[in-house]
């Protein structure tokens, strides 16, 4: 099975999908708690889980319901996703392409300083590993995604396989200008659909950073929020559009998967451990057939068990390996050459 994995940075859920939200118990509070430390008033009393859902005026996110939905419920579904504070974005997507907590891929902020994620590969490399002729394609309007000369990357380089195409990046800047950066998410798009269709690669990976911008800019309760999030919904339709057209024509089986690293808070802004910054959610759907057992499972899921979760359900396994002191780096002290006949080479 292929996999097409779309990232939405910071859109809401209780506002993208009201009411897949409401109906799921399990998107009401988090499963897990957050340590104080990244608490929103860490010397408060401790956050009160139980705030209302938002209520939008109405689906603004028309694909990811009807991805969600599916032709009946065997063949998409929304999971809740509960983040794990600190909520930056840098933190967030690390956790989620990579399958590792904060501590485990050492990224605390977007500046990404003192990173494992040589250590901690991406979705990608681990299709790549699991078979060493998979084609990957990713796409981002974030350099920490994709670029070696970016804070990242988030998503392994592999020059060998890009000599050949059969690891594809693209990541078309911008000038950090709201309007620059929302022309850049239309580029991903076109670059993306453009390849999800002629080309087909086996895993995908396609971020878009337009909503997070404009709730930075504009906050989560404004028209232009709002107005963004059905775009990015809109955006996400071109993706799906490409690889259905393949499954019909082709007769190829794709599983999509949808997610974002955080809500927003109503005036703008996320980090700590606020209920509506740390809901999100992981849609999944396959295209005309019903989704794997592994994706029924989870009532709720984890960033760092979206991976694991994907490459499962996609028939992906890795190798395994354990050596003692297996990839610790030991200096010895100088103590000058053996007298051991057996060890003096
Ligand atoms: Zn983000």
């Amino acid at each position: 099975m292929k996999l097409l994995l779309i990232c939405l940075d910071g859109v809401r859920a209780d506002l993208a999908m009201p009411d897949l939200v409401a109906a799921d118990p399990a998107f009401a509070q988090p499963d897990h708690p957050g340590e104080r430390r990244f608490a929103a008033a860490p010397d408060g009393p401790a956050p009160d889980h139980t705030v209302a859902l938002a209520s939008a005026p109405e689906n603004l996110a028309p694909t990811l319901c009807r991805l969600a939905r599916g032709d009946d419920s065997s063949q998409g579904r929304v999971i809740p996703m509960w983040m794990t504070p600190p909520t930056d974005s840098g933190p967030g997507w690390a956790s989620i392409l990579t399958g590792s907590t904060h501590e485990e891929c050492n990224v605390w902020w977007n500046e990404f300083v003192g990173h494992d994620l040589a250590r901690r590969p991406d979705v990608l490399s681990r299709l790549y590993f699991a078979n060493p002729a998979a084609r990957t394609i990713a796409a981002a309007t974030w350099d920490a995604f994709t670029c070696a000369s970016g804070p990242g990357p988030i998503i392994h380089s592999r020059v060998d396989q890009q000599r050949t195409g059969q690891h594809q990046l693209f990541h078309p800047g911008h000038d950090g200008s709201l309007e620059s950066l929302l022309s850049s998410d239309d580029a991903v798009r076109t670059w993306a659909s453009w390849k999800l269709l002629h080309e087909g690669p086996d895993g995908a990976v396609v971020y878009f950073e337009g909503a997070d911008a404009v709730a930075h800019a504009h906050g989560a309760d404004s028209p232009e929020y709002h107005r963004q999030i059905r775009q990015v919904d809109e955006t996400t339709r071109y993706l799906v559009k490409a690889v259905c057209e393949r499954h019909e024509q082709l007769g190829e089986d794709w599983l999509i998967a949808v997610t974002t690293d955080h809500g927003h808070k109503p005036e703008g802004g996320h980090g700590e451990d606020e209920v509506e910054v740390r809901r999100a959610f992981l849609v999944l759907h396959r295209v005309g057939s019903r989704l794997p057992e592994a994706a029924t499972r989870p009532q709720s899921v984890r960033s760092h068990e979206v991976m694991g979760l994907l490459l499962e359900c996609v028939g992906a396994t890795q190798g395994s390996w354990q050596a003692p002191g297996l990839g610790v780096v030991r200096d010895i002290s100088p103590q000058g050459p053996t007298r051991d006949p057996r060890f003096e080479w």
